[in-house]
């Protein structure tokens, strides 16, 4: 499963995915093992009911190690991946900047939408409109992108690695974008001076209770880890969005319009 042609990220993506369904299947061995016998005194069951206990046994004490291995592996395999990266990045700052190539690169990327007026916004905090050019926020000086600084728009190249991270950020929007300019490449997406929104894909479940469809965008204030926090704007159903102010609402086609970016719903 972990042969050399997986990536660290990408094998990371699998074992968070199974972790998620180790609830579903640890009810489904116990469920086996009850219909086996293995907590009743039944009399001469199908299999020993030791031997069922030293399975159980096995199952909680030695599949968590084998996550756990798993991870330290994959975390030394990322460190290792992210020496020869940086390596890779050393040879980048002799190449003339100017010599690079300036073609389009389409990728994927998320977004919150916060503000009193709304605003696309990076995870990492950075605001930009729906057509924009990257700005460093560490030094003034900087065009983005600079090879030895962070700055500059990024994008996925594949979907399913926006999507994959939009599961673990369930208040975000995936954005479809074309990146122009000079940008750099990466194994799993760029990183580029200008940025054009091409379209937001929402999920059609209610961002609070993820029961009932989508409706209304609804802005409430999200208290941050370090800073003041902000205003952030949730697609939620019309049950929790019942008994908030419409100056705390917009309808789909409003932001729509606010943004100037086409909406799709997944
Ligand atoms: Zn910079
Ligand atoms: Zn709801």
């Amino acid at each position: 499963m972990f042969n050399h042609y997986v990536s660290p990220a990408r094998a990371t993506q699998l074992v968070v995915k199974l972790i998620r369904i180790y609830p579903v299947i640890t009810a489904v061995v116990l469920g086996v093992l009850y219909q086996l016998g293995a907590f009743t005194d039944k009399q001469n069951p199908p299999v020993s009911r030791e031997l069922l206990l030293q399975f159980l046994y096995f199952y909680v004490g030695v599949i968590p190690l084998i996550f756990i291995a798993v991870f330290i592996f994959i975390g030394n395999s990322s460190d290792k991946e992210s020496r020869i990266r940086a390596n890779e990045n050393q040879q980048f700052t002799i190449v003339d900047a100017f010599d690079l190539p300036q073609e389009k690169m389409h990728g994927f990327k998320l977004a919150l939408i916060t503000g009193p007026l709304p605003t696309f916004t990076g995870l990492t905090g950075d605001l930009y409109e729906y057509d924009a050019q990257a700005v460093c926020s560490l030094n003034p000086e900087h065009v983005p992108p600079v090879a030895e600084c962070e700055c500059g728009f990024y994008a996925y190249k594949e979907q399913r690695d926006a999507k994959f991270e939009r599961s673990i950020n369930p208040g975000s929007y995936l954005l479809d974008v074309d990146l122009y300019g000079i940008g750099f490449e990466y194994e799993r997406g760029y990183r580029a001076e200008t940025q054009v929104v091409n379209s937001l894909t929402y999920q059609p479940r209610c961002m609070r209770c993820k029961v009932f469809p989508a409706k209304t965008f609804v802005k409430s204030f999200r208290l941050g880890f370090q800073g003041p926090g902000s205003w952030e704007w949730q697609l939620r159903c019309q049950v929790c969005s019942q008994g908030v102010e419409t100056d705390n609402k917009l309808s789909i086609a409003q932001m729509q319009s606010l943004l100037k970016v086409p909406f799709t719903k997944q």
